[in-house]
């Protein structure tokens, strides 16, 4: 009797199946940044992991719930701008210089891809460098609204728990004395440039990454849960359009019955190993002429 061949393991999985596709589309969620420091939101259940967080109609209507936000926030910052790119997104950054991963629309606002080398990114969700007045929209960089806050909160520390997106615990009562910012220009609420809970993906940009995913011939998902709807529509998009689409998450997702290829593991380990022809953990330079099989 002739031995059993081997079963193919996950990297080789997801290696076919991006051999297979030449126009692939990425969306990508907070799975893909925890290797770099920053927290998920969720469990591998999908269920919160602590408190969820600020909706924008408290942040907007509530001084206690702005007070907390920004207190926390400016708590959190010094841990989140010490985060440096991981494995996944070097990898990722590799495929698309490969020329076959054509557009990567990330759930995360830390500008991870960017920095990694990724060119074509649609940041779904904002970015947290960038502040915006919600009353005269000027816009103004995060690192300098943290100068602002830090002269006008001098007896403030910095030392709290990291959260997600740049939120940190704080003790309530340091919270009640804290001094949120206003806009220098017209006193106005500031608002990082993300998308809160209760408000949309502003639409041009959801058209953009619409646009691509219909010039796109697969969807790879990557560290998503897909539980909020603003990610998991384009899952729903690529299976009305027939598209073939793998997941590539520790735990359930929302997608996963539309999923040929599903992979339950590490994502930096994972996309590594994966594409590992042309990218590595350590060297995220491409080797030109290597074919991606
Ligand atoms: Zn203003």
């Amino acid at each position: 009797m002739l031995p059993m061949p081997p079963l193919a393991t996950a990297d080789d999985r997801l290696r076919r199946w991006i051999a297979r596709h030449r126009r692939v589309f990425a969306l990508t969620g907070a799975g893909c940044s925890t290797a770099s420091g920053i927290p998920d939101y969720r469990d591998e259940q999908g269920e919160w992991k602590r408190r969820p967080p600020v909706m924008i109609q408290a942040f907007r209507a509530q001084d206690a719930v702005y007070r907390r936000y920004w207190a926390r926030a400016y708590a959190g910052w010094p841990h989140f701008t010490t985060a440096a790119p991981n494995a996944a997104h070097r990898a990722l950054a590799a495929w698309e210089a490969a020329g076959t991963l054509v557009q990567v629309v990330t759930q995360n606002v830390d500008r991870l891809h960017q920095r990694a080398g990724s060119r074509a990114v649609i940041d779904l969700h904002g970015r947290l460098d960038v502040v915006i007045c919600l009353g005269c929209g000027d816009e103004t960089s995060r690192a300098a609204l943290q100068e602002t806050m830090t002269a006008d909160n001098p007896a403030w520390g910095t030392r709290a728990a990291t959260a997600p997106d740049g939120d940190a615990d704080v003790d309530p009562a340091l919270i009640e004395s804290f001094v949120a910012p206003r806009c220098p220009r017209c006193g106005g609420l500031l608002k990082p440039d993300v998308v809160f809970f209760g408000e949309n993906v502003p639409r041009d940009r959801y058209e953009r990454a619409r646009a691509a995913l219909a010039g796109a011939d697969a969807l790879l998902v990557a560290g998503s849960s897909l539980m909020v709807y603003s990610g998991f529509r384009f899952v729903r998009l690529a299976h009305e359009a027939g598209l073939p689409i793998a997941i590539v998450n520790r735990g359930r997702t929302r997608g996963d019955e539309f999923a040929g290829l599903k992979i339950e593991d590490d994502i930096p380990r994972s996309l590594c190993g994966a594409i590992s022809t042309f990218a590595s953990d350590s060297d995220s330079r491409i080797r030109p002429g290597v074919p991606l099989t």
